[in-house]
Order: structure tokens, then C-alpha cells, then sequence
């Protein structure tokens, strides 16, 4: 088993205790543990910003040894509670267990991990304690995994160690029909599919991340969400068919860190996105939704969104670029929202745009852009209404109410 705890679980000294005697009761139970831990809360926040007042954009290298640190006292502290317990303990960083990545300072992919010295400590009676979102690239050089990457140690490690479970303990229950913090009628999922879980993660919920998604329904981990503080079952990321009977949306996810940028009076040509777009990519920068209209008079409107951290560089790309693209007018916003309505269920059924829209209509709400795939509809609005846009939606798509697969799998919760 591979239990990860994330940063409010190991927030101070007392919790980690805690922690440790919640891996001393896996092991009496007869579980091999593997454990990973993040920074204590708000550490990587604290690292971030002691980089940042020296230097608006430092070296991502730099900023990966710094980063990185954070869950190396955690993992020592673990490991020194366990064994003040009578468990043997070994702590390990990323690069002494062999997490290769790939060069990516800051959002490094995992390639390969070589699992020889867990299985060593596991075969000495020992509970490695390895430092979450943190690996090591071919130079030899730290790399970290990407905001919440160390639920992708996690599921990294269940995968190279074939684990029977992977269990992210955090401080909610378990995955819920929207972030519990925002709606507290919110309902606890026994069980909610890889899909859906990996739409929910990619549209902003982030008691996930994504890429831990992404690895499990590769490999196939058997992923749980959990509590640390409160017993119970959490959450069983799964695979379709085991899922009783899908609603026709099963939660919804919302992101604030959305920017929206437009360029207006874009030539109609071919190469018109190419030439927009083209300049802002090779600066690294990812966009998301894009939406070009059709043309009226030889000339169209090319809007698309991207990261809130990454607002202020594309405008300068697209205003430096602006004769280049034969545009007209650059206007851009970075007070916009999005909000995702995700259900596998959306597959068979007809009219859930047409009650999202109408649903955001009655409460005055105007939608900026909106983009869907097969088993979610994602709007963009002003940040001003996302807690309305989504009690509403939640409401209106009956998801307080108790729905047949949680009777069958056992209890609904709510957030403490
Ligand atoms: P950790 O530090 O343990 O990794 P995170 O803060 O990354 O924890 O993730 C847990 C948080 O995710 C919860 O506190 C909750 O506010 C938020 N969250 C967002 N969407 C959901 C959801 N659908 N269900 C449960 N929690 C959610
Ligand atoms: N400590 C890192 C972060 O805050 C990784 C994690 O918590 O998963 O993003
Ligand atoms: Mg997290």
C-alpha cells in the first residue's frame, strides 16, 4: 500500500504524530507501507515567495532546489516519529529513490523510477518515507512535479510497486460534487470514474492533481481519497462499469486562476491562429479554451484563456507581436472564472447546456465563452459570480440530493 499525506495532514509537529500513528496501525494491520509526504502547509507558498522577493523570475532550476526542500523536513519528521514508536523508518528524497524526470524544471514529467532500495527497506521491516513532488533529471539536477504533484509520487510509486492501493489522505473526506469549502450542502462520492475524476482535476478541483489521475487510470492504481482526521472510506477512483448507474452530471469543478485575452479584427486568412498563437507558445505558455468567430468583412475576433500567472507576459508577446498578426486591438481580462459541469452520463443525455445556461441566466449571470468535450460543458464568467454560478448549478442539477450509485455504495457525508 502507498499511503501520501498531504500538506495539512503534516502541518505541524502534533499532526505528524498523528500521521505516525496512523502508519503504525497499517503496519499492525499487516500492511507493507510505502509513504510519501508534502511540504507542511503553506511551506511551498513560503518558498515561493522568499525566491520571488529577490527576483521577479528566477532561475526555475534555483527555484526547484529551494522548492523542494520543503518536503525533506517533513519526511525527516515522519520517519523520526516512527521510529520513536518502535517502527523502523528511512526517509528518502526523490533522487535517492530514483525518481527520473524529464528536464522541465517546475513541471517535470516522471520517466522511470527504480524501485530497488524501497524494496530493500520494505525487505529490512522498514517504512520508507519518501519526499513527495520532487525527482531527479539526467544532469543529475532536482526537479519538482508541479503544484500537488506529490499525490503523483504517490501514484508513481503504487505503479512501480504494484501496489493493491493508493490512498491520498488530505483534509476531506473524500472527493465531493464541488469543493465542499464553496458549497456546503456539497455531497461526499463513494465512488466517481477516472473520466470524470481526471475532468474534474483538469478543470481546477484540486484535491487531485491531475497528472496522479492521468498515471492511475494508465497503470491501473486503485486510487482512494481520504481523510486523515475523520475515519471512513473516502473516496474509490474507478473504472466505468463498476459504477452503478451515472447521474447525468456528477460534480463540478471551477478555476480562479483564468485569464481571458482577445484580439480583435484578426485578418480572415489561412495561418490567422498560427500567427496569433505561434509567439505565444514559444514562450512556453499554455492556452486552454480558444474561440475564433466567424468573419465578417474579411476580418474576425480571436479570443482564447491561459493561466492568471501567465496574463501579464502574453499581453506583452501579443501587443509586441500586434502589427505581425495583422490584428486590429488586443483586450484582455484577468478577473474571469470557469466553471465545469462534468458527467459521464452527459454522454447519453440531451439539454444539460441548455439548463446550464438557463440556470446562470436566472441568476443574472453572463457567459463570457464556453467549450465542452464529450463529458463536461466548461463557461467562462466574471469572477464576481463564481460562488453564485456554482451553488446555483449545484442546486439546479439536483446534487444535494442523495442519487442512487451513493445509496447502493453506502453513506453520503458532508464537509465538516
Ligand atoms: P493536500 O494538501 O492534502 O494535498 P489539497 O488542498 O491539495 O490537499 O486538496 C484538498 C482540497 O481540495 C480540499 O480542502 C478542498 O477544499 C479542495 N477541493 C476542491 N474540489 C474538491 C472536491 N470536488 N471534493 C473535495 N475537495 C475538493
Ligand atoms: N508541496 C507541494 C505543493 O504545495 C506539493 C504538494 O503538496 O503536493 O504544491
Ligand atoms: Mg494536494
Amino acid at each position: 500500500m502507498v499511503q501520501k499525506f498531504g500538506g495539512t495532514s503534516v502541518a505541524d509537529c502534533a499532526r505528524i504524530e498523528h500521521v505516525a500513528d496512523l502508519v503504525c496501525k497499517a503496519r499492525r494491520a499487516g500492511d507493507d507501507l510505502v509513504v510519501v509526504v508534502s511540504a507542511m502547509a503553506g511551506e511551498t507558498d513560503r518558498l515561493l515567495g522568499l525566491g520571488k522577493s529577490i527576483c521577479q523570475r528566477p532561475s526555475l532550476r534555483e527555484m526547484d532546489v529551494l522548492l523542494s526542500s520543503g518536503e525533506q523536513v517533513s519526511m525527516a519528521l515522519l520517519a523520526i516519529a516512527l521510529e520513536k514508536r518502535g517502527q523502523a523508518a528511512r526517509s528518502f528524497t526523490g533522487a535517492q529513490v530514483c525518481i527520473r524526470t524529464d528536464r522541465d524544471h517546475g513541471k517535470a514529467r516522471i520517466e522511470a523510477i527504480e524501485e530497488g532500495k524501497l524494496r530493500a527497506a520494505l525487505a529490512d521491516h522498514c517504512v520508507p518515507v519518501v519526499a513527495g513532488f520532487q525527482g531527479v533529471n539526467a544532469d543529475g539536477d532536482i526537479t519538482t512535479l508541479g503544484r500537488g504533484g506529490s499525490d503523483t509520487t504517490a501514484v508513481a510509486l503504487a505503479a512501480a510497486l504494484k501496489a493493491d492501493e493508493c490512498r491520498i489522505y488530505t483534509d476531506v473526506d473524500g472527493v465531493y460534487t464541488t469543493d465542499p469549502r464553496m458549497v456546503p450542502e456539497a455531497r461526499r462520492l463513494a465512488r466517481i470514474t477516472f473520466d470524470e475524476m481526471l475532468e474534474l482535476s483538469g478543470q481546477g478541483s484540486k484535491v487531485l492533481q491531475v497528472r496522479a489521475v492521468e498515471f492511475a487510470g494508465k497503470y491501473n492504481v486503485p486510487l482512494r481519497v481520504l481523510s486523515t482526521f475523520k475515519q471512513g472510506q473516502g473516496t474509490l477512483i474507478t473504472y466505468e462499469d463498476d459504477v452503478m448507474e451515472a447521474p447525468v452530471v456528477s460534480a463540478i469543478a471551477f478555476n480562479r486562476d483564468e485569464a481571458e485575452i482577445t484580439l480583435i479584427g484578426v485578418p480572415d486568412q489561412p495561418g490567422a491562429a498560427f500567427q496569433v498563437l505561434g509567439p505565444v507558445s514559444e514562450a512556453g505558455i499554455v492556452v486552454d479554451m480558444i474561440v475564433q468567430n466567424v468573419a465578417r468583412d474579411g476580418r474576425l475576433d480571436f479570443t482564447f484563456t491561459l493561466h492568471r500567472n501567465d496574463y501579464s507576459q502574453a499581453m506583452e508577446i501579443l501587443q509586441a507581436n500586434l502589427k505581425n498578426s495583422g490584428a486590429q486591438r488586443l483586450v484582455g481580462n484577468d478577473r474571469v472564472v470557469k466553471i465545469s459541469l462534468v458527467g459521464v452520463g452527459m454522454r447519453s443525455h440531451s439539454g444539460v447546456a441548455t439548463r446550464m445556461f438557463q440556470t446562470l441566466a436566472g441568476q443574472g449571470i453572463n457567459i463570457r465563452l464556453v467549450a465542452t468535450s464529450e463529458i463536461k460543458i466548461s463557461v467562462v464568467v466574471d469572477e464576481k459570480h463564481l460562488e453564485a454560478g456554482v451553488r446555483a448549478l449545484h442546486a439546479a442539477f439536483g446534487l444535494h440530493q442523495p442519487q442512487p450509485r451513493n445509496q447502493a455504495a453506502g453513506k453520503g457525508g458532508r464537509a465538516g
